[in-house]
């Protein structure tokens, strides 16, 4: 058996589009990493449907790296790091290795070239380890990399993408305000024209990797009041980002406010290409895909634990398994589980196609969250006592998806969105 301390064995290295990811998925090199307390990371992920027959091998290969960086790298810390409410850093430079930060920006501004499946198997891996790890490359990679390239100048993409894709540099997204959450139309936060440079004043609230983030794509609107993107970059006089505290929810996410107070933007960090509300509703486009596949992989991983226990835990001479109850709520997770896999796995397939529509995915993403809620709720009641406790991953699935739950539209949002749709009738206001 390998020890934490003891080195593991070679790590194989292959290649997709250039980029080396560790193949790490022979069974007998990270089934043994465990936590401080001893405790080993067994995930299995569950199939029902055998939908690992519709993926490729490029797939199957990232994913398999992915779950091993997880249970190597991620497992072990994430306890401690949620309990003391602090984000990880030192998993940055891993997750750029992964290819977690910016998996569909291509080669050349060092993304990873990948398709929109290969990002969902990407975000479900990491949201399987901790939801608050998976909104760190959410943020970089749909929200930050995303309108950089999409929006972006031809200078704004080479300066910022290659270095936001390794993880050397970090960025976050600052669209909702204090007084402008589910409706960001109403943004007060603004740029003035003053020749050479904006003029930025206004505060955002609730932005994650803010307190580290090097660089800020902010929303404001300009004097004609159209929505603008720019770029901030801390160290900008005028600029703070303090830290948001006393969290239950993504403890090992970091959070903050984005405070700009008489800030001079060069007129060079604003978006040339794109005005109005549909620019982050884009970027919130992206993220909400990756939040679909993501929020999937925290089910799967509190359905897996809950399985597991229930076969071990012995209560009136069986396991806990064996009673009709206990099953009847392992049967509805795993059902439910399976149609969220189906569902995500056809989005990804129509999104790669540039066939998938604004709607489909604000079903998806509300869907996903919402099984994942059930079954984290469920499984931390099968655990018993034991379930309330960080032995286990299940509760703290179930706080971070309270903030996955409302963030990137709520499911209110969400339901009005597909409501619209179907009737054709605005029922926002
Ligand atoms: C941990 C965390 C991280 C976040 N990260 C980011 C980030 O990186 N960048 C960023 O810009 N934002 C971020 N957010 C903000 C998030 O997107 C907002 O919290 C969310 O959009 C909801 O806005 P609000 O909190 O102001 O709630 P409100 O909009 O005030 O909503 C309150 C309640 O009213 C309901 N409601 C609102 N309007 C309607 C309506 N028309 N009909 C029916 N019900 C309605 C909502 O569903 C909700 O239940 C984050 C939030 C959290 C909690």
């Amino acid at each position: 058996m390998i020890g934490f301390n003891q080195p593991l064995p070679e790590i194989i290295t292959f290649e997709i589009r250039h980029r080396k990811y560790k193949d790490l998925s022979c069974p007998s090199k990270y089934t043994d990493t465990m936590d401080k307390s001893g405790k080993k990371d067994l995930y299995e992920a569950p199939d029902y449907y055998l939908i690992d027959d519709l993926l490729s091998e490029e797939h199957k290969l990232i994913r398999s790296a992915a779950r091993d960086w997880v249970k190597k790298e991620l497992s072990p810390v994430i306890e401690d790091y949620a309990q003391k409410a602090e984000f990880p850093k030192h998993l940055i430079k891993g997750l750029g290795e992964i290819g977690a930060f910016g998996p569909t920006i291509p080669l050349e501004y060092g993304g990873a070239g990948l398709d929109y499946i290969a990002y969902g198997i990407l975000m479900q891996e990491l949201e399987r380890g901790d939801s608050g790890i998976r909104s760190t490359a959410s943020v970089q990679g749909s929200l930050v990399m995303y309108p950089i390239y999409t929006y972006g100048s031809e200078e704004q993409r080479r300066k910022y993408l290659p270095r936001l894709a390794t993880g050397e540099m970090m960025g976050c997204f600052g669209l909702t305000e204090p007084d402008h959450g589910s409706n960001p139309g109403g943004m007060v936060t603004n740029i003035k024209d003053k020749g050479d440079h904006y003029l930025l004043n206004g505060a955002k609230m609730w932005i994650s990797n803010a307190p580290f983030a090097d660089i800020a794509v902010v929303w404001a609107k300009d004097e004609a009041g159209k929505i603008r993107g720019l770029i901030v970059e801390r160290g900008m006089e005028g600029f703070t980002t303090p830290e948001t505290h006393n969290k239950w929810s993504l403890r090992a996410s970091a959070t903050g406010e984005l405070v700009f107070d008489q800030v001079k933007v060069p007129k060079e960090n604003i978006f040339p290409e794109i005005s109005g509300l549909k620019g982050p509703l884009g970027c919130l486009n992206q993220a909400r895909y990756g939040i679909a596949w993501g929020a999937l992989g925290a089910a799967m991983d509190c359905y897996d634990t809950a399985l597991r226990y229930a076969k071990e835990r012995v209560q009136f001479g069986k396991p806990i398994g064996a009673f009709q109850l206990q099953q009847k709520k392992l049967a509805e997770m795993i059902t439910e589980i399976t149609k969220g896999q189906l569902l995500v796995w056809r989005l990804g397939v129509l999104k790669t196609e540039n066939r998938a529509t604004a709607e489909q995915i604000s079903m998806a993403k509300r869907n996903s969250v919402e099984v994942a809620l059930d079954v984290a709720r469920n499984a931390r009641q099968m655990l018993g006592g034991m379930g309330i406790t960080g032995e286990f991953s299940v509760m703290r699935h179930m706080m971070n998806l309270e903030s996955v739950v409302t963030y990137e539209g709520t499911q209110d949002i969400h339901l009005l969105i597909t409501g619209m749709d179907v009737t054709g009738l605005n029922a926002f206001k």
